[in-house]
């Protein structure tokens, strides 16, 4: 059986444990086991030990904590309780989660001159690995449009390499104008452009205007970069650390090298919520069996 929900239909792992019955138990350490802790943590449920840490949070590591977590979870919904991640606690997870809680727009502007191939990653693929990043946090990365944007021989020459030094705000300079062409939008939701390359050794710059969210992406950039600067945008300047020193993470300085897709921690996906371009959708529809938002649970 395929998992319906958005935030867990991507994940490999999580659909074997339906499509071949293989247990997630006590001692699996991955990727999946990071999703599922995320799910637990946003049903209310506390999980000290899985978030002490900074750099991986949750861990993915499936502890006695995680265990007792599972149990609680399938003894409130009514479901046999062993701790063991099963079909049967994953459809009830399913359908937890029918759809996302959060949204972020994302409007892709594409700069370049006449035939020539703007990106090395399809712009449509950039914006299926944000996806990819944000959903497994509840966060859906919407499309709300797509340009080419038709410039002067003068706008073209200009926006073909931005000179503007990559600074969070962003008041004049190259990259200044450049965020002032193509259609406007909201000012809660982000514009991406994608531009030829940086006079800097970048592959993408989250600084925007205050009052104007966007970030820009050059030719280099790799399947995350778009990511990694929309990442900037709802983090914003106040969050600590800019960048994580941990290579699997999306805030990773450089080309983020990542076996399955890259990670945020907990603290930043509660930050990037707080923006105003990571808009709460609603409540989700009803769920099967109702879990309470915050149980008192106690760990040893
Ligand atoms: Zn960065």
């Amino acid at each position: 059986m395929s998992l319906d929900s958005p935030r867990f239909k991507q994940e490999p792992r999580l659909q074997q444990i339906m499509d071949q019955g293989r247990l997630m138990k006590v001692r699996e350490i991955n990727q999946g086991v990071h999703v599922l802790q995320g799910a637990l943590l946003d049903l209310g449920y506390s999980m000290p030990r899985s978030t002490a840490g900074t750099v991986i949070s949750p861990d993915g590591n499936f502890g006695p904590e995680t265990r007792d977590t599972v149990r609680a979870l399938q003894e409130e919904v009514g479901i046999s309780v062993d701790g063991i991640v099963g079909p049967e606690t994953m459809e009830t997870l399913d359908a937890l989660f029918p759809a996302h809680r959060y949204r972020v727009r994302l409007h892709l502007r594409a700069v370049a001159a006449n035939n020539e191939p703007i990106c090395r990653v399809p712009i449509h693929s950039a914006l299926e690995a944000s996806e990819r990043v944000f959903g497994r946090y509840g966060i859906g990365v919407d499309y709300g449009s797509g340009e080419s944007v038709y410039l002067s021989e003068e706008q073209l020459q200009l926006f073909q390499q931005i000179d503007t030094e990559c600074t969070w705000d962003v008041t004049d300079g190259d990259m200044y104008d450049l965020h002032r062409v193509g259609t406007p939008v909201p000012n809660n939701e982000v514009v991406v452009y994608f531009v030829r390359q940086f006079a800097e050794d970048i592959l993408g710059c989250g600084g925007h205007a205050p009052d104007r969210p966007a970030c820009t992406v050059s030719l280099a950039g790799t399947l995350w970069t778009t990511a990694h600067e929309v990442g900037h945008v709802l983090l914003t300047s106040s969050f600590e650390p800019v960048h994580e020193r941990h290579r699997q993470n999306l805030m990773y300085p450089w080309a983020v090298a990542v076996r399955g897709v890259p990670m945020l921690t907990r603290d930043q996906v509660q930050q990037m919520r707080l923006h105003r371009c990571c808009e709460p959708v609603g409540s989700p529809s009803t769920p099967v069996r109702r879990v309470r938002a915050t149980p008192a649970l106690q760990f040893p």
